[in-house]
């Protein structure tokens, strides 16, 4: 019986495992599809990053015809592995927008105005160069910056400005605009991704259990009330699932192969528990 499945050990689903079991007395099963991030050296050398795409670690999606673009399905990469996207993504750390998250306030989402959501940015974040009004130190999250800049992105930043653009030496401050450096998610010249610095970390944690290649398939409901995942393991359907009373229900079936995978599973992950919170990631 665990107190919370989250389905996806991608960026969200690292750093929800991670926060969850700070608590000792909660149990946390993390589900993932994909396999250990730390057997693919290439996920952690930057500059692999562009070959990562079409392998196993990439689910390698396509979009629909894009009727704007020339009816072309347009290549759709996400990470399938240990930290998700963020063990494939290019490593630049972009906050939102702040008039985002104050749209999103104003349309009555108490506590997502950009105040509101800064300090947990801060949190997560670990500045290389220390902390500023709009960053954070000892986060779990390093974000390191160039300490020298290619004289050719100079002369790239130069010619916007020269084109009427403001310069930004911080795309993660009190202003998004203009031309400038990323700041990125490095450490040590390594990809930092949440599963380096959320999951790896913690994973010794008793009350964390992590199952790697594990399809979720399907939310399993009792009613109205979610109470587990059903997921796939080779040709097996296996069920985790849990009751009220807090016996832990297990049982496989093997999948008819006629039924498609369509019909089983949805895009949308879920995170289900009977004694606490609903909550769902992407
Ligand atoms: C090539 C690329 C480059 C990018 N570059 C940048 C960048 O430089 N900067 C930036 O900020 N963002 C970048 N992004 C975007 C960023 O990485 C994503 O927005 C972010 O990682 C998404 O986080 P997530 O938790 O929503 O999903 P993900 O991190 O994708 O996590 C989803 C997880 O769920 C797992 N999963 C999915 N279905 C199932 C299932 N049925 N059962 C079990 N597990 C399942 C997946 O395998 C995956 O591990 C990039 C993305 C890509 C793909």
């Amino acid at each position: 019986m665990y107190d919370y499945i989250i389905v996806g050990a991608g960026s969200a689903g690292c750093v929800l495992a991670n926060r969850l079991t700070e608590d000792p007395a909660t149990s946390v099963l993390l589900l993932e599809a994909g396999g250990n991030d730390e057997t693919v050296p290439d996920i952690h050398d930057p500059t692999k990053a562009h070959e990562l795409a079409h392998t196993a670690v990439d689910w390698a999606y396509a979009t629909e015809e894009e009727a704007h673009l020339n009816n072309r399905k347009i290549f759709w990469p996400r990470g399938k592995v240990l930290g998700g996207s963020s063990s494939i993504n290019y490593m630049a750390y972009v906050r939102g927008n702040r008039h985002d998250f104050d749209q999103w306030q104003a349309l009555g989402n108490d506590g997502w105005s950009y105040a509101d959501v800064l300090p947990y940015f801060k949190k997560a974040e670990n500045r290389e160069r220390g902390a500023l009004a709009y960053h954070g130190v000892g986060g779990p999250l390093n974000v390191f910056e160039l300490s020298t800049i290619n004289p050719l992105t100079e002369a790239f930043i130069a010619a916007g400005v020269e084109l009427g653009w403001s310069r930004t030496d911080d795309a993660n401050g009190a202003s998004q605009e203009g031309f400038g450096t990323f700041q990125n998610t490095i450490r040590d010249g390594k990809r930092h991704s949440t599963a380096v610095g959320y999951l790896h970390p913690v994973m010794s944690r008793p009350n964390l259990t992590v199952w790697t290649e594990m399809l979720a398939t399907r939310v399993l409901f009792e009613g109205t009330r979610a109470v587990g995942v059903a997921y796939l393991q080779d040709p097996i359907v296996k069920m985790a699932a849990h009751s009220r009373s807090g016996r832990r229900k297990r049982s496989s079936f093997p999948v008819a192969p006629s039924i498609p995978l369509s019909c089983l599973c949805s895009p949308v992950l879920g995170l289900v528990s009977t004694s606490k919170k609903l909550v769902f990631v992407l």
